[in-house]
């Protein structure tokens, strides 16, 4: 569905913060980077959504060059970025927020009972958890084959967490292919069908989810040993 050969990012006037990144994404999967911060994790999900040139490789959707294609024709293509900070427009109410995303909601806000009922509240006045989901639903009705997830769990309570976790694999059962950006490891790698370890911009680890999670260099670095 997705796959990313070679691929190496800089900012301006910086060197490669990625560099060299293969990774390919099976179709009704999720994948899991996990890291330390400043790993290069944000900045992959930026540059696959169109928002960084990359300095080198390629990127295929369904088998179609991506790599030069802008950022709102990914969107058109598939390709959605629910970026980290639950970027909602906080003095817009949650329905508001969700009509910019598109006014087909078939059934993508049976998911989202707590936002139904906070229909016409301002996004800001919602809980952290509460503003994380609406960024989602608000990526889900872009209709996309592939959701990229920066960062989903960051701040929220383990409870609420938790919620994001099953939300995630309630949208790979719906068929999308999600590309998850975690600190979260454990949890993540848990919810991973394929995962992979990304330190100071390259690749070090690649593995099913379960096989990260059994991995004792793993464990010692991202799970907080075991
Ligand atoms: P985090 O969880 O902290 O976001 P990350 O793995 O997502 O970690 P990135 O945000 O991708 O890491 O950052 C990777 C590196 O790129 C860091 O060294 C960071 O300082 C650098 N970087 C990020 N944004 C910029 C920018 N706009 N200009 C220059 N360097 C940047």
């Amino acid at each position: 569905m997705l796959e990313i050969s070679g691929l190496s990012i800089r900012y301006p006037g910086t060197p490669d913060i990625v560099r060299d990144l293969n990774l390919s994404l099976a179709e009704h999967t999720t994948f899991a980077l996990i890291g330390a911060n400043g790993a290069g994790k944000s900045t992959t999900l930026k540059a696959l959504a169109g928002l960084l040139r990359p300095s080198a490789g390629r990127v295929l959707l369904e088998g179609r060059d991506i790599t030069r294609m802008s950022a709102h024709r990914r969107v058109r293509a598939g390709l959605v970025l629910v970026p980290e900070g639950r970027a909602v427009l906080s003095r817009m109410s949650v329905r508001e927020n969700l009509l910019l995303a598109g006014t087909d909601q078939n059934g993508i806000l049976d998911r989202f009972p707590i936002l139904t009922e906070r229909w016409n509240a301002a996004a800001g006045s919602l809980s952290g958890g509460e503003q994380q989901m609406l960024a989602i639903a608000r990526g889900l009705l872009l209709r996309p084959k592939v959701l990229l997830l920066d960062e989903p769990s960051l701040g929220l309570s383990p409870l609420m967490a938790g919620q994001v976790f099953d939300l995630i694999k309630d949208i790979r059962a719906d068929g999308t292919t999600v590309l998850l950006v975690e600190q979260n490891a454990r949890r993540a790698l848990a919810v991973a069908d394929r995962a992979a370890v990304l330190e100071l911009g390259a690749v070090t680890c690649t593995g099913t989810g379960a096989e990260l999670l059994d991995d004792q260099a793993v464990a010692a670095a991202y799970l907080g040993g075991r």
